[in-house]
């Protein structure tokens, strides 16, 4: 039978992390109704969302913002020849507990019968990358240097999932393969330290948790000649975040893959350095960063401080009371109507009095709460509510959109 419930040792900050992501719509534990299945996890409306903004802030800085970059989405599930050649065949593996070498990737068949070929899910989006060198080299022409990058599933038998996201049987890699000139590999393995410290910092993490660890060689995966750890402060302890490795030119060359290089004009087969981000991980370190507990006349005030671009609600909006047409009708086709269409990621709250609605929105992390009350009638406009301060602005209708979008 399948394991069910992880079993978690106890660390209270993790225990209101968890509890929140559940009580607010951001985290399941996965098969929940059936008590669960061990390592994996559900994201709710709200945990997309920030799954999604995480997400976009990678693409955009890594992708969309470069001239030097490929996307690629492989598929999950790959010829099993990709594995052997890769080394992950013989040597992806963990010891057990009575020390027996356990191969940690998730082995199924494709196809019906007799025909049914061995194949597995993918355990890094890295491969995907490497078998489509030269589908992108043919089709884009890229010069050196040049990266490819994915944001996708990877999966992973763990012996003991654990602590949350933070180590799972089925989760997120945002990669980027990025191709040098073997001289030049030093010189790009400190430039994109400097890329990954940066985006950390632009996502909001709290940096003084953010610790580089030079993987000793016995530590090192099996293709990586020079591995950075980033860590993270874990209310469980200082554990991996994100990776960066030197990989050399060890899977281009066992997939028999090359290049031709016009300015040294000839064949070759470039190095690779390898920025490596877990989203689930990040969500995590980001949660953790983000959770605040403050006191105030005797009561504690938890919210998520966010930064506004990441939230998953970027305001939300109240009628002051909700069995007063006149109000709801405003607030929904005056405020909420023309914000939705404008961010998108916009939330309607009615419910309980305005105290219970600011409580939950801190949670949620939503930067701004905007109520319609019985002056909003007559001035045309609205009372916003900053999350951090708990400050109020009377902020005109018409000048709602441009208000938010400065404080992006
Ligand atoms: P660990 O040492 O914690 O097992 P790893 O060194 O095996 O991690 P990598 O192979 O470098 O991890 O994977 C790249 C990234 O993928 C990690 O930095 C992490 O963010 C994420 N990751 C790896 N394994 C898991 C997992 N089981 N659950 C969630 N995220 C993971």
């Amino acid at each position: 039978m399948a394991e069910k419930k992880q079993k978690e040792p106890k660390n209270e900050l993790m225990e209101k992390i968890v509890s929140l992501c559940k009580r607010r719509g951001f985290i399941f534990q996965g098969s929940e109704v059936y008590g669960g299945l061990a390592g994996t996890y559900d994201w709710g409306h709200f945990g997309v969302a920030l799954k999604n903004s995480i997400k976009q802030a990678w693409w955009k800085k890594f992708v969309d913002s470069r001239r030097d970059m490929y996307g690629i989405d492989a598929a999950i599930l790959m010829n099993a020849k990709v594995w052997e050649a890769s080394g992950h065949v013989a040597g992806f593996s963990d010891p057990t507990e009575d020390g027996k070498q356990f191969n940690v990737m998730f082995k199924t068949s494709v196809g019906a019968g007799e025909e049914a070929a061995t194949s597995y899910l993918r355990p890094e989006t890295a491969q995907g990358m490497f078998v489509n060198f030269k589908n992108t080299v043919d089709a884009f022409h890229p010069k050196l240097p040049f990266g490819m990058a994915q944001i996708g599933k990877a999966f992973r038998n763990e012996i003991a999932p654990r602590d949350f996201i933070f180590r799972q049987r089925e989760f997120e890699q945002m990669e980027i393969e990025y191709f040098v000139r073997e001289e030049d590999w030093e010189r790009y393995f400190e430039y994109w330290k400097g890329e990954m410290l940066e985006w950390m910092e632009e996502v909001g993490l709290d940096m003084n948790k953010v610790h580089e660890l030079e993987v000793e060689e016995a530590d090192r995966a099996h293709y990586s000649k020079r591995t950075i750890d980033f860590e993270f402060d874990y209310p469980f302890g200082r554990k991996e975040l994100f990776g960066l490795a030197y990989r050399t030119n060890f899977d281009l060359n066992n997939h028999k893959l090359e290049y031709i290089d016009e300015e040294a004009l000839g064949k070759t087969v470039p190095h690779v350095i390898e920025p490596t981000f877990g989203v689930d991980r990040a969500i995590l370190a980001l949660l953790l960063s983000a959770y605040t507990e403050e006191e105030k006349d005797g009561e504690v005030r938890e919210y998520l401080k966010l930064k506004p671009n990441i939230a998953p609600v970027i305001c939300a909006v109240s009628p002051l009371l909700k069995n007063k047409p006149e109000l709801v009708e405003y607030a929904n086709t005056k405020v909420y109507a023309p914000l939705k269409m404008e961010f998108g990621r916009v939330a309607w709250d009615d419910n309980g009095n305005i105290g219970k609605r600011y409580r939950r929105q801190d949670e949620v992390g939503t930067p701004f709460c905007i109520v319609v009350d019985f002056d909003t009638l007559s001035d045309d406009a609205v009372t916003v509510r900053d999350r951090d301060t708990g400050s109020q602005a009377r902020v005109k209708v018409s000048e709602l959109k441009k208000y938010i979008s400065e404080r992006l």
